[in-house]
């Protein structure tokens, strides 16, 4: 059974290496255009990514030998702010994928409105196969290899998939070491201790649960009547489940890379992250209780569900299995995890996509509070924190919905619009540097 599930997890992965993000990016962006009235030399600087920089990691193994990792660090645009985004350790990390996340975080912070531009980096490495120390030479090789263009004030790095707290502190001090100074504020996610905002490390799952209920309110449904199916059980799923389970939702299907699990009557998801926490490889396999079903990772996607949160990876749902989905709402916590092949196949079976941009924005927002707190050195109340981040993340929704609603457009076009017309403004007020 394992080896199964294993075999379709590469299948799957198969099909998503085949999809390349950036010209998906690229495409959203362009079929974006015709709503905007932006001039064409603005629009060229908005397809094209400030920065990219490609670097080499060697690292001394456990065993002594040496390896050489492949890393990578885009500042998609600076125009509205520092470029800010997450930091990926994946083997299906490339410059393309990385380009194409640094464009969304471009547009998201756009659409929250936190004054950043975008950014997004990756390392070519699958963390399982690392120990803790190898994970940690790195992390701190990576970071001094990018140091030159990240700071405070230029390209602020936070956790993304397969990287967290420690990680983030890691790159504190190797960048505070290698500069004289204290730099906390060079990367966001990092330990409370460490100067990290009490909040962060659920806000991205904080925000998909605002998002869904503020979608679910315009729509008319009842969370506590909806079901729910999660693809990813990490950071942002795991958070994102266990909030909406505690305001009412049921949530009927799980997935991670170990497979997909089905209970009828719903997980009792505080003691399914309890298990996770302490699994090998902090996986769903193995998690028991009574009425659970073994699924497929594709069945999760495509269950007779209300809503379906994909919060993996990019590309999971396209042109081969959009007509099977059968959610009625689509909340996009992952970045990038639908086609723009799939949306029209969506948007012709009425299903509602609440766009990445939108939908897992609440991570930025926390992490452009955490900066604020390390620029002025006064750490809030995680209350204030959460209260915040729902403010921010209900006026974002409310933009988004009206504009989709005055223009008759899906809300990933209003959100592209919005954000898109916002970072077109400040390139416009900058001007081209002669
Ligand atoms: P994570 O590493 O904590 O978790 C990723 C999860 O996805 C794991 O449970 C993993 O097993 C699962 N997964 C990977 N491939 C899968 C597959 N093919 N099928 C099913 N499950 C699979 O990462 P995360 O931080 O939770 O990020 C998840 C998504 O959310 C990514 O797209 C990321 O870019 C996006 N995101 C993260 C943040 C953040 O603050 N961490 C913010 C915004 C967006």
């Amino acid at each position: 059974m394992a080896a199964k599930r294993m075999t379709e997890v590469l299948q799957k992965e198969a099909v998503r290496t085949t999809i390349n993000p950036y010209q998906m990016m690229l495409r959203q962006l362009d079929l974006a255009r015709v709503h905007t009235s932006i001039p064409d030399g603005i629009w060229k600087i908005l397809r094209s990514p400030e920065r990219s920089l490609e670097v080499s990691i060697p690292i001394i193994r456990d065993d002594g030998e040496i390896e050489v990792f492949t890393g990578y660090r885009v500042q998609y645009s600076s125009a509205r702010g520092p470029c800010k985004g997450g930091i990926r350790y994946h083997p299906g990390v490339t410059l393309d994928e990385v380009k194409a996340l640094a464009g969304w975080m471009t547009w998201k912070c756009a659409v929250a409105n936190v004054p950043y531009g975008g950014a997004k980096g990756g390392v070519v490495c699958d963390p399982t196969r690392l120990s803790e120390r190898e994970v940690e030479r790195l992390t701190r090789c990576y970071t001094a290899r990018i140091l030159p263009i990240i700071g405070p004030k230029q390209d602020i790095p936070a956790p993304d998939v397969n990287t967290n707290a420690s990680i983030m502190n890691w790159v504190v001090d190797t960048a505070s070491q290698l500069r004289g100074e204290a730099v906390p504020g060079i990367v966001t996610g990092k330990s409370i201790e460490l100067g990290g905002a009490l909040g962060r490390a659920e806000a991205t799952g904080r925000g998909v649960m605002f998002i869904t209920i503020g979608v679910l309110q315009r729509l008319g449904i009842d969370l506590s009547h909806a079901t729910i199916a999660v693809q990813g059980f990490g950071n942002v799923g795991s958070v994102a489940a266990r909030l909406l389970s505690k305001q009412g939702g049921k949530v009927v299907a799980l997935s991670d890379i170990s497979g997909g699990y089905y209970r009828s009557e719903g997980f009792d998801i505080d003691d399914v992250v309890h298990y996770v926490k302490g699994s090998p490889g902090h996986l769903l396999a193995g998690y028991s209780a009574s009425g659970i079903e073994e699924i497929t990772n594709e069945e999760v996607l495509t269950l007779d569900v209300d809503i379906l949160i994909p919060a993996a990876l990019e590309a999971q749902i396209t042109s081969q299995n959009a007509a099977h989905v059968r959610a009625n709402v689509i909340i996009e916590a992952a970045n990038g995890p639908t086609t723009p092949e799939a949306d029209v196949i969506l948007a012709e079976n009425e299903i509602v996509v609440v766009p990445d941009i939108l939908a897992n924005a609440g991570g930025v927002v926390c992490s452009y509070f955490e900066w604020v707190q390390n620029i002025q050195c006064l750490p809030w109340e995680e209350e204030e924190t959460n209260q915040r981040l729902g403010k921010v993340m209900q006026r974002a929704l409310r933009e988004v919905l009206d504009l989709s609603k005055e223009r008759n457009i899906s809300l990933r076009l209003a959100a592209f619009v919005l954000g898109v017309e916002r970072v077109a403004q400040a390139a416009m007020l900058r001007g081209v540097f002669l």
